[in-house]
């Protein structure tokens, strides 16, 4: 069963700054959404690709879309939403209505390995109607308020969550295609930045898979150091006659 994935990618990247959409904020002289799509379309199961672009660059990216990824690349380009989630719906509508498997990915994850984005798929094909990858959490975590912070703090902390319950998700997230319909439908308005979580609403199981170190989103400007460093790491890679550790 071959998958397709929508991309959302008409975000403006208010916090990364520059001034582009994030999406089309270049890592080693390829518009991120470029490196997103060719690592997710490197899966053997990804058939093909419906990217939300900005709406005013809609033109802009099919071109960009034909000249780095070649005119034949299974990618249709519609214009996004306001929200993330009005940016999906709109893809979702574009695809194609023979897809049962349907993953979204974030454009500005552009460094997601092949094996990731295979277990999603696999785990949709074995039965799952909806999955995430997703990392142990690293950091402790804590909730905060800010009623009644003490003297000198914005806030106080109310309680310290146990860690090892906790994951931090990424994407692609994978969904039987109805599931992900039916999920948009009962909360049209709405500004989730999470599919899934459109999902666990609905009370249906979501299931997780492990995601990868190298499937970070690039939000913040540090993230750019980071997704060039890996960038360089996996061109190095090449060039010694490998292949990307990917
Ligand atoms: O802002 P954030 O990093 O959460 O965005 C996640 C993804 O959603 C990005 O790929 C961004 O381009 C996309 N997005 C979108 N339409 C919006 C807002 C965000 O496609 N209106």
């Amino acid at each position: 069963m071959k998958a397709a994935v929508l991309v959302p990618a008409a975000g403006l990247g208010v916090r990364l700054g520059g001034g582009l959409p994030k999406a089309l904020r270049e890592l080693g002289d390829v518009p991120m959404l470029v490196h997103a799509l060719r690592s997710v379309l490197a899966a053997p199961s990804v058939a093909a690709a419906v990217v939300a672009a900005p709406a005013d660059g809609v033109d802009a990216v099919r071109e960009l879309l034909a000249r780095e990824l070649g005119p034949r690349a299974p990618v249709t380009v519609v214009p996004g939403g306001s929200t993330r989630q009005e940016s999906v719906r709109r893809a979702l509508d574009a695809l194609d209505a023979s897809c049962a498997v349907v993953l979204v990915h974030d454009a500005a994850r552009p460094f997601v390995p092949v094996d990731v984005v295979e277990s999603v798929v696999a785990a949709v094909e074995a039965g799952a109607d909806a999955v995430v990858p997703a990392l142990p959490v690293v950091d402790t975590v804590k909730e905060v308020t800010a009623d009644d912070a003490p003297a000198g703090a914005k806030e106080r902390v109310v309680r310290t969550v146990d860690r090892a319950t906790l994951r931090a998700v990424q994407t692609p997230q994978g969904f039987r295609r109805e599931v992900l319909a039916a999920a948009h439908d009962a909360s049209p308005e709405g500004d989730t930045t999470d599919d899934a979580g459109m999902v666990e609403r609905m009370g249906v199981p979501v299931a997780v898979v492990p995601g990868s170190e190298d499937a970070f989103k690039v939000t913040r400007p540090f993230d750019l150091l980071l997704a060039e460093a890996l960038l360089n790491r996996r061109r190095a890679e090449v060039d010694s006659g490998g292949v990307p550790s990917n």
